[in-house]
């Protein structure tokens, strides 16, 4: 029988008594499944997407660990995460549940793009349990600021992220500073075959965790849609399909800030969240969504991994993310612990970054079609070569005019189809 409560996964009351506290009654399925062998010390590798409750499926077995766990000169559990929000997320995570244990245990927090002196400071004395990026973890190792020769435990969040190509040199350093002995989880998402390999090298005897329930509510459009009328569109669909919460997806800070200037010029509260935000204006921004201040946010896919806004309507592409991954990524924001979300995602013709071609390789990765549509009055104008390859507008070939327009000229004598 698949456990339906807490009190059955093995935790010690005090933890139980935590999750409680924290309002959890009914474990989710990827509770259910990583909690156990968290407990009992064994590697796991699970598939567990945000927003299924994977941050307490690791988070409670550690708090469990570091109760036991004898004091150290370093921290007894090390989360590794890929970006600042979800390292501050991580620890908000494991602090809200430790608030509630009947030892203080201290969870450090570290990462990039602020000052490294608090952190050292705020170390001092160790710590029970760390969540960091990886690059201020070794600037503060540097620093002799943290060992991690006591980690028991270790927890790569978004592991994908972390074994990829950039963070890989980061990851080999880190490595080498771990005690060989030692658990250690990998949960992801999505686990490119390329990774497999080195994720395989970096667990003993894991046990496997893919559920294949657990399916977020999104229903996923596709709306085709002239590059320079987005953002119009946007304000259309803003207007007509009762969404309060948004994320818009887009490429650049620049087009972050001019996506969100142009809905607050049509009177529409928006805001821009990028990587070159101080952390306290994304903390700014981020509760402003929450507390319905901002209605849509205007986000580089810094935002996309982490970030839990309850109550989420929908996630917009207004460009297209680079890898199928990243749209995984960014329409999990919503659709999250039963509230029903829409992910719109938009192809133009005439955009090479949005091209049909690059969101029909994203469908295939998902193993999933999104039916196409137009919107009245948005309909496109331009016409790829690639779409009437496809039968993407019937009985249409394209003509001289709408080539040039593809190829982004103008046509002769100013003349509009
Ligand atoms: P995560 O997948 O870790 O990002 O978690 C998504 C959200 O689910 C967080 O806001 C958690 O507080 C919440 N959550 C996690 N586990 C449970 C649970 N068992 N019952 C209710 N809410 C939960």
């Amino acid at each position: 029988m698949t456990p339906r409560s807490f009190a059955e996964l093995g935790l010690p009351p005090s933890v139980l008594n935590a999750a409680r506290e924290a309002g959890f009654i009914e474990p989710t399925p990827i509770q259910v499944a990583a909690i156990p062998p968290g407990l009992a010390g064994r590697d796991v590798l699970a598939l567990a997407e945000t927003g299924s409750g994977k941050t307490a499926a690791f988070a409670l077995p550690l708090l469990a660990m570091a109760l036991e766990a004898p004091a150290a000169a370093g921290p007894r559990g090390l989360v590794l995460a890929p970006t600042r929000e979800l390292a501050v997320q991580t620890a908000e995570t494991l602090r809200g549940l430790a608030a509630a244990l009947p030892r203080r245990l201290k969870i450090g927090l570290a990462f990039g793009g602020v000052s490294i002196n608090p952190q050292l400071m705020a170390l001092r004395g160790g710590c029970d349990l760390m969540v960091a990026t990886p690059g201020r973890l070794l600037d503060l190792i540097d620093h002799n600021g943290l060992t991690l020769a006591h980690v028991r435990t270790l927890v790569l969040d978004e592991a994908d992220r972390l074994l990829a190509a950039g963070f890989e040199a980061e990851w080999r350093r880190i490595e080498g500073l771990l005690p060989a002995t030692r658990q250690t989880g990998l949960f992801s998402a999505t686990f490119p075959a390329a990774l497999q390999g080195l994720a395989e090298g970096l667990l003993r005897d894991p046990l496997r965790i893919a559920l294949a329930s657990a399916p977020p509510d999104i229903r996923q459009r596709c709306i085709q849609v002239d590059a320079a009328q987005r953002t119009p569109l946007l304000r259309h669909l803003l207007a007509t399909e009762g969404w309060q919460r948004v994320i818009v997806f887009v490429a650049t800070r620049y087009a972050a800030e001019h996506v969100s200037d142009k809905l607050w010029a049509h009177g529409i509260q928006a805001a821009a969240l990028h990587g070159e935000l101080s952390q306290g204006g994304r903390a700014e921004v981020l509760a402003a969504l929450q507390s319905g201040r901002v209605r849509v946010l205007v986000a580089t896919d810094v935002a996309a991994r982490g970030l839990h806004i309850p109550a989420l309507d929908a996630v917009v592409n207004h460009e297209l993310p680079r890898s199928a991954a990243d749209y995984t990524h960014r329409i999990g924001r919503t659709g999250r612990m039963g509230h029903a979300g829409t992910a719109v995602s938009f192809v133009c013709a005439d955009s090479p970054t949005n091209a049909e071609s690059h969101f029909r390789l994203i469908e295939k990765r998902q193993g999933q079609r999104v039916p196409r549509e137009q919107v009245r009055g948005f309909e496109p104008r331009a016409v790829a070569s690639e779409m009437q390859a496809t039968g993407g507008i019937e009985g249409r070939r394209p003509s001289k005019k709408d080539k040039l327009r593809a190829a982004g000229l103008h046509p002769p004598n100013g003349s509009t189809a």
